[in-house]
């Protein structure tokens, strides 16, 4: 990082970290928002909140800036032959519920069985955060990072395992602190060969 700041570089036109811009009418909606739950949008503590809110919103849903799949064209053909399971486990994420905005945060486990060739591992995680940073359900976002590996990567299998708390369901509704909800999606040998199914299940930590 470079202490020297020209006046030009420190306008904000110039500025790489310069906040969005946020339209009146985005503001406008979370002033509503704010007024709907029974505050009042124009006392000095929320008055800056609707762009910090819409700012907030653009990092949260960043996902759909990105292909999660770019993630995995960058692949090394040179594994030694290696050819058992590659797993990575305890990535943490968030995402946030379809149905009512609301956080997901959770934990997730990705294996794959190699066929010639291995990504990078921390790639399985930026695939996991591709699909997380956008309004989900837990269901689909399993699927969906599954999926995405079977295609790019071609291995012979994938298993993806997600567990996580909706605040949908801990903060309001039933308010059940401390459920999580677990969905799994197995894909070639591990969702056809039950051996396979298990042991991978069981590096995880199921
Ligand atoms: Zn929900």
């Amino acid at each position: 990082m470079s202490s020297q700041v020209s006046p030009d570089e420190d306008s904000p036109r110039h500025d790489p970290l310069r906040k969005p811009d946020v339209p009146d009418n985005v503001q406008d909606a979370i002033r509503t928002l704010i007024e709907w739950a029974g505050d009042d949008p124009t006392r000095e503590g929320l008055v800056d909140t609707p762009k910090r809110v819409a700012r907030a919103w653009l990092e949260y849903c960043q996902g759909y800036q990105e292909d999660p799949a770019v993630h995995l064209s960058r692949i090394f053909e040179e594994v030694g032959g290696y050819d058992e399971v590659v797993l990575l486990k305890d990535i943490p994420f968030q995402s946030h519920c379809e149905h009512h905005m609301a956080p997901i945060i959770g934990k997730a486990a990705i294996a794959y069985l190699p066929r010639n060739h291995v990504v990078g591992i921390s790639k399985l995680a930026r695939v996991l955060h591709g699909f997380a940073r956008r309004l989900q359900i837990q269901e689909r976002l399993t699927a969906e990072v599954a999926q995405c590996i079977w295609e790019h990567l071609k291995p012979q299998g994938v298993a993806v395992v997600i567990e996580a708390n909706h605040a949908c369901m801990t903060a309001r509704g039933v308010r059940t602190p401390g459920v999580g909800m677990i969905t799994s999606r197995m894909m070639g040998t591990f969702l056809e060969d039950e051996r396979s199914r298990k042991e991978v299940l069981s590096l995880m930590g199921y």
